[in-house]
Parts: structure tokens; sequence; C-alpha cells
């Protein structure tokens, strides 16, 4: 009866593209009530189901590592873009994304409280901090309100960014914001989660066809995956 369980299991799997994510978080370990990380398992939860809406085209997996926590104190809460690339030297884990996850960023603005480095290689890393769910959301830098938004000012209720984590992995994907190509980078859809986002602006919970056939990475490798999504906008 087992057998023929796992057997009718295996029928809903199909070829998939995976993407391994290795989250590394600022603490003692998993039992460091003060450690950080608390977004990281909604922020990976609604990056894979927004990934898997590539299924009827591509399809793409995103699946994680349980996380590797540095007891490091002073990078929960970065002061400068410099501490943050020397935050990113600290793991390398070589054939995962690393998704660092700190309490905040008190620099980043223009980052919209995360970013991606190395976009498109087998080297991209990411940072993020648990102020992305955060209510009220901090408000964001004068003048930094990206079009697709609404206005944010005086950010009072804090949009809560549950795709950042999405969006930023499509840079690791090698994908642009729209329209692209830029900057190395490619081209993806306007409307889309690779439009910029900031605090109070979550990332649009919307999938395209052109990012699920433009998302590129080395450390793409094949392995099985349900694949029964369909992205929002074709294409
Ligand atoms: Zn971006």
């Amino acid at each position: 009866m087992h057998v023929y369980i796992e057997f009718a299991w295996t029928r809903f799997l199909s070829p998939a593209q995976v993407l391994r994510v290795q989250p590394v978080f600022i603490g003692t370990g998993s039992s460091d009530p003060n450690a950080t990380g608390s977004v990281f398992s909604t922020l990976i939860r609604k990056a894979a189901e927004l990934w898997n809406r590539c299924g009827s085209v591509r399809c793409i997996k995103i699946i994680s590592n349980t996380p590797i926590y540095l007891n490091k104190p002073a990078y929960k809460v970065l002061e400068s873009e410099a501490e943050a690339i020397s935050l990113l030297a600290e793991v390398n884990v070589a054939d995962a994304v690393e998704v660092f996850v700190v309490d905040r960023m008190d620099f980043a603005c223009s980052w919209g409280g995360g970013a991606c480095f190395s976009s498109g290689t087998a080297s991209a890393k990411i940072v993020t901090c648990d102020q992305q769910l955060s209510i009220p959301a901090p408000c964001p830098c004068p003048g930094y309100c990206p079009a697709t938004c609404p206005p944010c000012p005086p950010c009072q209720t804090g949009a809560v960014n549950y795709y950042h984590l999405a969006h930023e992995l499509g840079h690791a994907l090698n994908l642009a914001h729209p329209p692209g190509p830029s900057g190395g980078l490619a081209a993806s859809t306007p409307g889309s989660n690779m439009e910029p986002s900031g605090f109070c602006c979550d990332n649009p919970n919307v999938q395209s066809a052109k990012n699920c056939r433009n998302a590129s990475n080395p450390l793409l490798y094949w392995g099985l995956g349900i694949c029964s999504g369909t992205p929002d906008i074709m294409d």
C-alpha cells in the first residue's frame, strides 16, 4: 500500500528547475529568542508560491535549506552599505543563493529594505530584514515612492512586503526592473513582481510568462516539482 501511494504521488511531479536558498540569521541558534529571521518562513513561502506560477510556461521550484546562524550581534542592525557587504562575505554556500536576514537596515532607503548582489550569477546573495513585515511599516525616504505604488506618506497602516523576497530572487534569477534589459540583467514585465518597491509598498503579487522564460542562474538544477501554476500575465 505504501508503495502504491508513493507511486501515485510521483505522477504529479514533473521535471522542474530548482533554485536552492540558504537562509542566514543573526543569533546563537534556533533556540535563541532574539535571533533574526522571523520573516523568513513567510517570505520564502510567498516566493515559492509566486515562482510556482511559472509552471505552465517553465517549471521553477524554490527550495530552502535549514538556516545557518551567525553569532555576530553587530550585524543585527546594519548601519552602512559597507557593513552589509561585510555581512555578505561571512557565509558562502556553493550551491545556494544566500539570504541574510537582519533586524533592520538604518541606511537602506534606496534599497527598499533589501537588495540582491551579484544578480544572475552563482554568487548571488540577498540581504533583507525583519522590518519587511512590521506594521506600521517604516516610512520610505522622501521622494522615494515607485510609480506603481499608492502614495506612501503618512504611512500609518503599512502594507507588508510579502512578495519582497520573491522580487529579490527575481534579481538573483537575472531579471531587471521592468521593462529592461538593463545593467546586464534580462527584460521583465511591467506591472509584475519585478516592479521596484519599498516600505509601505509591496512588490506586485503578479507573475508573468516573460519573467518565467527570462529567469536564469547557473545555480538552477534539474529536479522534480509540481508544475501546476499559470502566470498572471501572458506575457
Ligand atoms: Zn529590485
